[in-house]
């Protein structure tokens, strides 16, 4: 009955999902415990099921990031996710109902959607949830990152993963401290982690070395670009660390099975919504938009399931709750707004993504036919890309990796480029977690002269980027372009060009 008495004082990062980097902390002392929270605890000691459970979730990651097609995962891109459509249920039509993580995150771990806004996400506003249901007959290993939905003393050592305690822990520590927990057992486990990858800031590649993002934020290309002609970066810095999380997934699934956890445990991979990656405007739920919101991936692995399905039912995030109640044969002792997404019942008609502070838009809830967000990523890096694809957009990729003698070459006289991380490019040694990828800076060329509309990239004399230029206040030719770890050599030879007639390529003299 004491379970939840002396809550101790907790720190939340409250994070309006798009503005991580600049979210205030909020002290929030303990409330008082209202009487329904012992009451969910009591009913949650009565239940037997045995049968673990991992739920994942990543923030900020729109399905169709992931797909090839509409009915298949990139797999080379992201071979973990694919494996894992081909071995669990993929419900491809599910959706969240919330585009904040404040609010998303209660509605996925409670079943119900947050009447109330003003609600934080901690257990004292959310006593039933997903931890209390299952505190009688699970051992708790749970990460929370920017919430607090699970009590304090239901975690192993009483040391909650959130809050100071994680403030300021990098993102992929975090995830890989959850899996370094997995030891298959004692008994059944709820294994729960809420990571805030992929969301922004887009710094990864997928070997898990960071560009550094530093130099972008001050040319206003924190996250999505300010400028119409930079606009895709943004979708190939989110694929680029989206393959990261890849990797993370693998590891996590290498190591449940490791310690033969895996296979019977029911797995559930989802995100607590996407983001719209076309258009300036990208954070609006118009109607435009609203599908890039709310369409999120969602993978159940049932206990024994090796075979892959997909389903078009429509899935939103409240129903995850009753799904994993469903899967354990467990009753949820409170009313919820979800149901189980193998329910036979027909589903709900419309999807509705809710916004904080009031106001929604509802969509028809059947499997969409279109996908403007698949069409542009498919436009932008092809029917099948490979990462030098992802690396560079359009097509310019079959440029990369030629020697630069395959071509005639030449001299732009009066040209002057300017990198802006010159010294620390010829500083790599090839070993540091943070590479020197990111090519910035800017060409100014004789007066009267045209400026030079893309630079090419040559390292130690072959082809590792190209970049269309744009303009930005006080320079009429700026460029950006990311390259891959993998053709970065230690102090390498930087050489810039640009197109001549004929397809000359230009030397630009450099710093
Ligand atoms: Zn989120």
């Amino acid at each position: 009955m004491g379970l939840y008495a002396n809550l101790p004082f907790l720190v939340l990062l409250v994070c309006a999902c798009s503005l991580l980097s600049s979210a205030p902390l909020a002290f929030v002392g303990p409330a008082p415990l209202p009487q329904v929270a012992e009451e969910a605890a009591l009913e949650a000691e009565a239940t037997e099921a045995r049968t673990s459970v991992v739920l994942v979730i990543f923030d900020q990651l729109p399905v169709s990031s992931l797909m090839r097609t509409t009915d298949e995962i990139e797999g080379e891109l992201f071979p973990n996710f694919a494996k894992l459509a081909a071995e669990s249920t993929w419900f491809r039509n599910a959706s969240a109902c919330y585009k904040r993580t404040v609010l998303a995150l209660p509605s996925i771990l409670t079943g119900n959607l947050v009447e109330d806004h003003s609600l934080l996400p901690r257990f004292q506003d959310h006593p039933q949830n997903l931890f209390t249901l299952l505190a009688g007959s699970h051992r708790m290993v749970v990460h929370e990152r920017i919430t607090a939905m699970c009590p304090t003393e239901l975690l192993e050592g009483g040391r909650p993963q959130y809050g100071l305690d994680s403030k300021g822990a990098p993102r992929a520590d975090h995830f890989r401290r959850f899996v370094a927990r997995f030891d298959g057992g004692p008994g059944p486990t709820l294994g729960f982690l809420h990571v805030m990858l992929p969301h922004v800031p887009w710094e990864f590649v997928p070997s898990g070395k960071k560009y550094g993002t530093k130099m972008l934020r001050e040319v206003g290309l924190g996250a999505w670009s300010k400028y119409d002609a930079l606009l895709d970066l943004g979708v190939q810095r989110h694929l680029l660390q989206l393959g990261f999380v890849d990797a993370l997934l693998g590891e996590l699934i290498g190591r449940m099975k490791e310690v033969g956890a895996y296979d019977e445990t029911l797995v559930i991979i989802t995100s607590d919504h996407g983001c719209s990656l076309r258009g300036l405007d990208r954070d609006t739920p118009t109607i435009e938009r609203a599908r890039d919101l709310l369409h999120v991936p969602l993978f159940v692995k049932l206990p024994g399931q090796t075979d892959g399905r997909i389903v078009d039912r429509n899935v939103e995030s409240i129903d995850l709750l009753p799904t994993i109640a469903d899967v354990l044969g467990i009753e949820v002792p409170w009313e919820t707004d979800g149901r189980s997404a193998f329910d036979e019942e027909p589903a709900r008609k419309k999807k509705v993504l809710h916004n904080k502070g009031g106001g929604s838009v509802a969509v028809d809830g059947t499997f969409p036919e279109a996908w403007p967000a698949l069409d542009h990523k498919r436009t932008l890096f092809g029917e099948s890309p490979t990462w030098r694809d992802v690396f560079q957009p359009g097509q310019a990729s079959e440029e990369l990796g030629r020697p630069v003698e395959e071509f005639e070459l030449g001299v732009l006289e009066g040209a002057q480029a300017r990198i802006a991380n010159a010294e620390a490019i010829r500083a790599w040694e090839g070993t540091s977690t943070v590479y020197p990828g990111l090519l910035l800076g800017s060409v100014t060329v004789a007066e009267g002269d045209p400026a030079p509309r893309e630079v090419v990239f040559a390292i130690n004399g072959v082809i590792r980027g190209v970049s269309q230029t744009y303009a930005r206040e006080g320079s009429s030719a700026s460029f950006v372009a990311l390259i891959s770890d993998k053709d970065l050599p230690a102090h390498p030879q930087l050489r810039l060009y640009t197109r001549g007639p004929e397809g000359r390529l230009l030397a630009l003299e450099s710093n």
